[in-house]
């Protein structure tokens, strides 16, 4: 019991260690957020050890001590559909890749064809054939997309979707920065008799605060994704839709196929999250919006190459130029090392995000780019983004 002890608290000590690590950097990760200490309390709650589960209703919970495990269940659905829009909300998805697996699986027959955004136009990564589709036995088709427009192109569309009949079209990018026309995509889905599917992965929380793809559920079949990245977390997925047959077919590929245990503690810190983003998700999705446009701005001004002047972006992320850096003897990677060794974090392909520092409620984005400018220039800018981070403090939580 001892040795078990010490060996738990070797951990915990690196966890504390990363938290510490985390408190004092500034985070610029596109595809992270912050938690309230209300969510944190839900995720961390005796439900993280707890089952439930109900198959047909009439026959009631597998498992007992479920009293308030359902009603949470039930009430973070409803609080979902309400936020959406939607008739129907699935919110047991352990993330936005498994919520991708369950409407691929109840949209398509094997050896059907399906269509989404290349990786090499910031589609993601599990559509490409070597993934998802060679998984489940169908085949992708690249979605024609012009990358110096960041649209699709609805005329090569239309001749791919003649020539390879998609039974689904996924609409939805890793690296995203303008919303679609979704009109004319519905009408070419109709008329090829496609489902039309939007993996809202990267912008949940702006969808939900109607800073972005406000039309998404008028025009899609559904929309689904991850609600750690631009929402409030806690990392999971989410599934909407008001088709009722969808839905129907749904929730028929969850239970022991994509996943069994949903994590109820998760869901708990869902709804959590939820009720903070019914309550305050367009001020904090407008302030996001605002800042990624301020922050290419700024950054342009600074002298950084930032991609998409004079818009820059519509979402919470903005887009680096990678020219830019290659010029300067720098990769994303080197670039990214540069300014984590400063404090800020970034990834390493090329995205700064403003959903965590909008979260923080900071909008002073001539700040924020003149230290990345300084910092990528070889200054030392620890102190000034310490005395930054000192600012800052969760907003859009609690009464
Ligand atoms: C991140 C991402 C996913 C995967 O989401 P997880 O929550 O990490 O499973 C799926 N689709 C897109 C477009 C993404 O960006």
């Amino acid at each position: 019991m001892a040795g078990e002890g010490r060996i738990m608290s070797e951990i915990l000590k690196l966890v504390k260690k990363h938290e510490k690590y985390r408190s004092e950097s500034l985070n610029l990760q596109a595809s992270e957020n912050i938690m309230s200490m209300d969510a944190r309390e839900a995720l961390s709650s005796d439900l993280a050890s707890r089952y439930s589960l109900v198959l047909d209703p009439s026959k009631g919970d597998a498992y007992g001590g479920t009293q308030y495990t359902e009603e949470i269940l039930h009430e973070t659905e409803k609080l979902a559909a309400a936020l959406y829009g939607s008739k129907y909300a699935e919110v047991r998805p352990l993330g936005g890749h498994i919520a991708a697996e369950m409407v691929i699986l109840s949209l398509m027959s094997k050896r059907e064809n399906m269509m989404s955004i290349a990786e090499k136009d910031g589609g993601y990564t599990g559509y490409q054939n070597g993934y998802l589709p060679q998984m489940f036995g169908f085949q992708n088709y690249e979605v024609p997309y012009d990358q110096a427009s960041q649209e699709i192109n609805l005329q090569k569309l239309e001749r791919a979707m003649k020539a390879s009949s998609p039974s689904l079209v996924v609409l939805g990018q890793s690296f995203f920065l303008k919303h679609y026309d979704l009109k004319p995509l519905r009408e070419m889905c109709d008329a090829y008799n496609s489902y039309l599917a939007y993996d809202g992965s990267h912008v949940m929380g702006l969808i939900a605060g109607q800073a972005f793809q406000k039309d998404v559920l008028e025009y899609c079949d559904l929309l689904f994704g991850s609600t750690h990245k631009s929402f409030f977390g806690p990392q999971g997925g989410i599934i909407l839709t008001n088709n009722e047959d969808i839905f129907t077919r749904i929730r028929k590929n969850i239970t022991w196929r994509t996943m069994d245990n949903y994590h109820p503690s998760r869901i708990a810190a869902l709804g959590v999250a939820l009720e903070e983003m019914t309550k305050y998700g367009r001020d904090y999705a407008a302030s996001v919006v605002r800042n990624s446009r301020h922050l290419g701005k700024e950054l342009h001004e600074n002298g950084v190459g930032v991609k998409y002047s004079p818009w820059y972006s519509e979402t919470h992320q903005i887009a680096l130029d990678g020219d830019y850096f290659q010029g300067r003897g720098m990769s994303f990677e080197s670039a990214s090392r540069i300014l984590e060794d400063n404090g800020i974090i970034v990834d390493r392909e090329g995205r700064i995000g403003t959903s965590e520092i909008s979260r923080m409620g900071f909008s002073d984005m001539g700040r924020i780019a003149e230290l990345i400018s300084s910092a990528l220039s070889g200054k030392n800018i620890r102190q000034e983004v310490s005395d930054l981070i000192k600012e800052l403090r969760i907003h859009y939580t609690g009464a």
